[in-house]
């Protein structure tokens, strides 16, 4: 890789704002029967694994200086009572956190996030992907907030009390009262509300709803690749006119049918930059919560191949960087402060 790209990598602050590998750590889930994570809880996440894909080892080849972890519900998968497993989910975190603390700092605000950078370190953030987890109870928001949860998506693909999700084909529905009430008091709290695993129609009222920018965490277009995870582009220019950013998301199905690959990974940035500038778009892997790959993504460490991608296609240093990170530290900054 040419040394100009590698720099302006490693000089970019990396956000990544999507990963499932609080999964690998939570033995709940490796232990379902059929589960596809790989049980990585003895290890932990600081030392180096050769099985899925993100540990701190790997974050820092991968110059990723901050980092999303979700806290997952899945309807099919997880077993029951969604509120405990959330919990044992944000114990993992902190845990791993606190046994890593010379590399990992968790972090709540931008100032944060910006501290935990130049001390060398990864900025690990919460976030929460299907809000099932608050089994009906808006108050449980405000836990959530406290326990330092700062990004919610309402739905993981299946619908559940606050809106239907993507998965959900038959009904036609968006988000319902108790959905509008959630974005509401995230809103107040300045709780950052993700749109990916959303229906179409979830997405459109939350559009109305919300008051601040929303983000779409790990979801691409829908116009390069055809997948109703991803989004239209008449979506994504909602979603920029709100000021808001979308992270490309590299599960293979969602970047090409045939050919996933950091190639056409960037593909989807080149066609959301032609459509709304380089201002709303970022990178939200989905690492360790898809089955396979692209060809020269297979782990958190190839990362700089999208930054040698984007050069290559003559994107400007100040763009490179929006993309890398910026663009999503800026939304942050507005909406979590
Ligand atoms: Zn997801």
């Amino acid at each position: 890789m040419d040394d100009y790209a590698l720099k302006l990598h490693g000089d970019a602050v990396v956000v990544d704002t999507h990963c499932d590998t609080l999964k690998c750590l939570t033995p709940r889930f490796t232990r379902v029967k059929g589960s596809m994570w790989e049980d990585r809880s003895g290890v932990g996440m600081g030392v180096r694994s050769s099985l899925g894909h993100v540990d701190i080892p790997r974050l820092m080849e991968g110059g990723v200086d901050c980092q999303f972890f979700a806290v997952s519900s899945e309807r099919d998968r997880t077993p029951p009572y969604p509120l405990r497993t959330a919990m044992e989910m944000v114990d993992t975190f902190y845990s791993e956190c606190e046994r890593n603390r010379d590399a990992v700092k968790p972090v709540t605000k931008y100032d944060e996030i910006m501290r935990a950078v130049g001390e060398g370190k990864v900025a690990a953030m919460l976030s929460i992907e299907g809000a099932d987890v608050i089994e009906g109870e808006i108050g449980m928001l405000r836990v959530f907030h406290r326990l330092g949860v700062r990004m919610v998506g309402l739905v993981h693909s299946l619908r559940n009390p606050l809106a239907d999700g993507v998965a959900d084909t038959r009904t036609g529905g968006g988000l319902s009262e108790l959905g509008v009430q959630a974005v509401e008091e995230l809103d107040r709290l300045g709780v950052l509300i993700d749109a990916s695993h959303l229906s179409d129609a979830g997405f459109w009222d939350l559009i109305d709803v919300a008051k601040g920018p929303i983000v779409a965490s790990h979801s691409n277009s829908r116009a390069v690749c055809d997948h109703p995870r991803n989004m239209t582009d008449q979506m994504i220019r909602a979603l920029a006119d709100a000021g808001g950013v979308m992270g490309m998301n590299f599960a293979p199905f969602f970047v090409h049918p045939t050919k996933p690959s950091v190639e056409t990974l960037v593909d989807h940035i080149d066609h959301i930059v032609g459509l709304v500038g380089p201002d709303h778009v970022g990178l939200g892997s989905d690492f360790d919560g898809i089955p396979s790959t692209p060809k020269d993504l297979e782990d958190v460490s190839r990362m700089p191949n999208i930054t040698a991608e984007l050069v290559r296609r003559g994107y400007s240093e100040e763009d490179v960087s929006k993309i890398l990170g910026r663009n999503h530290l800026r939304v942050f900054m507005r909406v979590v402060g």
